[in-house]
C-alpha cells in the first residue's frame, strides 16, 4: 500500500504553490520520519528545486531565516514553514559548518548530505516516498545509520555523533554497528563543537523517554569529551543507580539534569557547586542552572512531618524548589533501591500530601501571603527602610508558627508592639 501522510493544510498549500509553478517540492527529514512512525512531527520542513529568490516571489510573507544556506521561512498565519532549496554542503574545514553550500536541481544530492538514513527521506502526496538509502528499512528495524561512510560523515560534522545518540534515545533505536564504531573513533573531535550545540543535543537526550541512553554516549567515548564526570561516576560504580534515578524523574530539564548530577558528589554543597561548574561549562541558561543548584543544595533536607515544619521549610527553600525536592528525593530512592524502598516512598508520599494540603488551604509561608504589606506598615507610620523588611520577616515567622495570627489587625498590633526587639530571624 502506498504510504499516506496526512499533511497540515498549510503544508499542502505550500507544496501545491511550488509544484504549480513548475518546481519540485517535498516534505523532508524529521517530519517524514515521525509521520511514518506515527509520532507527531515537531515541524514540517520542505525541500524544493526552487531557488530562495524564486520561493520568495511565490509567497506573500516570507522571512530570510537562513537565506545563505538556502532557507526561506514561509509564514502562514502565525506559523512559519522552512522551505530550503536542494543543496550540497561544501567541505567542512572545521568539522562544524560547511564552508559553502551549492544549490542543485537534484533531490538525490540533497538527501545524500543528510545525517542518517531515517532523516534522509522525502515525500510528496502524488510522487510518494523518495528513499534512496534504505531509511524505511532502518525505521522498521529501529536503526540509526549514517548516510554514506559513517567515518567521513562524522569527520565532516562532529555534532552528528551526539545526534546519533539523541535520536536513538528519542526513538528507542539502536545505533548500527559501523556507525557506532565510527563514533568511537571520531569521538575526540566533538571538542570542536560549541558547548551550546552539544548541550542542546544532551538536553534532548535527557528529556527523551530513554535518558538512560547517556550510557551509550559514555560507551561511545562522547561523555569523556563533554561530561568526563560521568566517566568518573561510572568508575566509582554507581552508574546503574544513577540511570534508574534519571529514568524515575519527570522529563523536565532541570530535574533530569539534577538527577544525573546528583550522584557525582556525596556532599550536598559540593554536589551543587560541581553542578554549577558543569552547567556553566555547558553554557546552560542561568535560570536552569540556578534551579539545578538549588535542588541539589537542598537534596537531603529532612522532610518534615508536621505542618509547621513544612511551612518553615517552604519559606526556606521556596515552593517551587520544594516540589522539585520531593521529586528528586523520590527518584533517588527509586534509583538506589534501599532495603526499605517501599516504606521510604510512601513516607515521601505522605509528606507530599501534607505539602499539598498546606498549599490548598493557603497556609502562609511567604511574605507575599501576609495579611499586611510594607505599605500598610508605612501608612501606620513606620519609616521607609530596612526596618520594614525586618518587621515583615518577623511577622512571617510568627505566622508560620501560628497561621491564626495572619490577620491585619493582629499583625499590625505585633508590628508596633513596644517590646518587638530587633526583628531578626
Ligand atoms: P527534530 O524532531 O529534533 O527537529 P529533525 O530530524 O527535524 O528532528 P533537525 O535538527 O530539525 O532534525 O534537522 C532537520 C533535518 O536536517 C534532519 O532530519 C536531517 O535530514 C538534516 N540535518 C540536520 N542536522 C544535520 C547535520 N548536522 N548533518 C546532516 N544533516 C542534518
Ligand atoms: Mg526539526
Amino acid at each position: 500500500m502506498p504510504l499516506d501522510i496526512s499533511l497540515p493544510r498549510a503544508v499542502k498549500e505550500i507544496l501545491d504553490v511550488l509544484t504549480d509553478a513548475g518546481f519540485e517540492a517535498f516534505i523532508v527529514g524529521g517530519c517524514v520520519r515521525d509521520s511514518i512512525l506515527g509520532r507527531t512531527p515537531g515541524d514540517w520542513d520542505i525541500t524544493t528545486s526552487a531557488k530562495p529568490q524564486q520561493v520568495k516571489e511565490l509567497f506573500r510573507r516570507t522571512v530570510d531565516t537562513g537565506i545563505k544556506h538556502g532557507t526561506v521561512t514561509v509564514m502562514v498565519g502565525k506559523t512559519g514553514y522552512e522551505v530550503t532549496t536542494y543543496r550540497i554542503d561544501g567541505a567542512y574545514e572545521d568539522g562544524r559548518h560547511p564552508d559553502s553550500v551549492t544549490f542543485t536541481p537534484d533531490l538525490g544530492e540533497d538527501l545524500r548530505r543528510r545525517d542518517f538514513t531515517i532523516n534522509a527521506m522525502a515525500w510528496h502526496p502524488d510522487r510518494g516516498l523518495v528513499d534512496l538509502f534504505g531509511g524505511m528499512e532502518d525505521l522498521r528495524r529501529g536503526m540509526i545509520r549514517c548516510v554514506g561512510q559513517a567515518d567521513s560523515r562524522f569527520e565532516e560534522d562532529a555534532l552528528r555523533m551526539m545526534r546519533a545518540v539523541r535520536f536513538a534515545a528519542q526513538l528507542s533505536f539502536r545505533i548500527e554497528e559501523n556507525t557506532a564504531a565510527a563514533v568511537r573513533k571520531n569521538a575526540p573531535s566533538l571538542q570542536r563543537i560549541s558547548a551550546e550545540r552539544i548541550h542542546a543535543e544532551l538536553a534532548k537526550l535527557l528529556l527523551s523517554s530513554h535518558p538512560d541512553y547517556i550510557r551509550d554516549a559514555c560507551d561511545l567515548r562522547l561523555t569523556a569529551v563533554f561530561l568526563p564526570e560521568y566517566d568518573l561516576m561510572r568508575g566509582a560504580g554507581t552508574e546503574e543507580e544513577t540511570l534508574r534515578c534519571l529514568k524515575s524523574i519527570e522529563p523536565d530539564q532541570a530535574l533530569r539534569m539534577a538527577a544525573l548530577l546528583s550522584s557525582f558528589e556525596e556532599d550536598d554543597k559540593a554536589c551543587a557547586a560541581l553542578a554549577g561548574r558543569i552547567c556553566r561549562r555547558l553554557k546552560m541558561d542561568n535560570h536552569t542552572r540556578g534551579r539545578i543548584m538549588q535542588i541539589l543544595t537542598f537534596r537531603s533536607l529532612p522532610l518534615q512531618s508536621d505542618e509547621r515544619g513544612v511551612r518553615k521549610q517552604l519559606s526556606l527553600a521556596g515552593q517551587e524548589y520544594y516540589d522539585d525536592l520531593l521529586r528528586l528525593q523520590r527518584a533517588r530512592v527509586m534509583g538506589y533501591r534501599p532495603a526499605d524502598e517501599a516504606a521510604q516512598l510512601s513516607w515521601i508520599d505522605e509528606k507530599e500530601d501534607l505539602y499539598r494540603k498546606i498549599i490548598r488551604e493557603g497556609q502562609p509561608f511567604s511574605i507575599r501571603q501576609l495579611a499586611v504589606t510594607g505599605s500598610d506598615l508605612m501608612e501606620q507610620g513606620m519609616e521607609k527602610g530596612p526596618r520594614i523588611g525586618r518587621t515583615l520577616q518577623r511577622l512571617l515567622n510568627l505566622v508560620i508558627e501560628d497561621p491564626s495570627m495572619n490577620s491585619k489587625e493582629k499583625l499590625l498590633a505585633e508590628a508596633f508592639a513596644p517590646d518587638s526587639g530587633p526583628g531578626l530571624l
